[in-house]
């Protein structure tokens, strides 16, 4: 088995913590609980014949903390980017996270995974952000791109499964 590490990041109250408990418990909460920083782990199968541990850290998304930010992307092999659809804000708050990625990773952003996801995709009538904008922005930063619900459960193993694939066509 390999052990394989994953943080996600975005604005807080995009749905972070919400993905991920998705993933891991499949369950999802409507009331917002402040993450610190939490750490959960999930075996899957990442190809044929192997297991992988998932490692996945929720991070808290503040820039308060910037010094936590760059650890968790020192320590991560692939990175999740969450914005809401219905807030623009939230879009514009992953480039300096980009180029804070840029910054420690070095030559190897080119072969890291990263996932940009629009979550609250069920929120059609609140949207602010187009699939064409996110698209966009994650074939300029060379990422992947899905667009989630974790209230309904659209597109969360649909996000992992994307995520690993990109490691293993590196
Ligand atoms: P975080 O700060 O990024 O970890 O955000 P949370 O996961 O705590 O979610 C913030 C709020 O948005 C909570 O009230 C969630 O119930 C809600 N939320 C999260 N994901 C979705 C979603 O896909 N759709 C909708 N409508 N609400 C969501
Ligand atoms: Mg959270």
């Amino acid at each position: 088995t390999s052990d394989y590490r994953v943080a996600v990041f975005g604005a807080g109250g995009v749905g972070k913590s919400s993905i991920v408990q998705r993933f891991v418990k499949g369950t999802f909460n409507e009331n917002y609980v402040p993450t610190i920083e939490d750490t959960y782990r999930q075996v899957i199968s990442c190809n044929q014949k192997n297991v992988c541990t998932l490692e996945i850290t929720d991070t808290t998304g503040s820039h308060q903390f910037p010094a936590m930010q760059r650890l968790s992307i020192s320590k991560g092999n692939a990175f999740i980017l969450v914005y809401s659809v219905g807030n623009k804000q939230s879009f514009a708050e992953l480039g300096p996270i980009v180029e804070m990625m840029k910054e420690e990773k070095g030559n190897a952003i080119l072969s890291t995974p990263i996932m940009l996801v629009g979550n609250k995709k069920d929120e059609e009538s609140k949207r602010d952000v187009g699939t064409a904008a996110g698209q966009k922005i994650a074939n300029l930063w060379g990422c992947g791109f899905i667009e989630t619900s974790a209230k309904n459960n659209e597109n969360i193993t649909e996000l992992f499964e994307k995520l690993l694939a990109m490691e293993k066509s590196r």
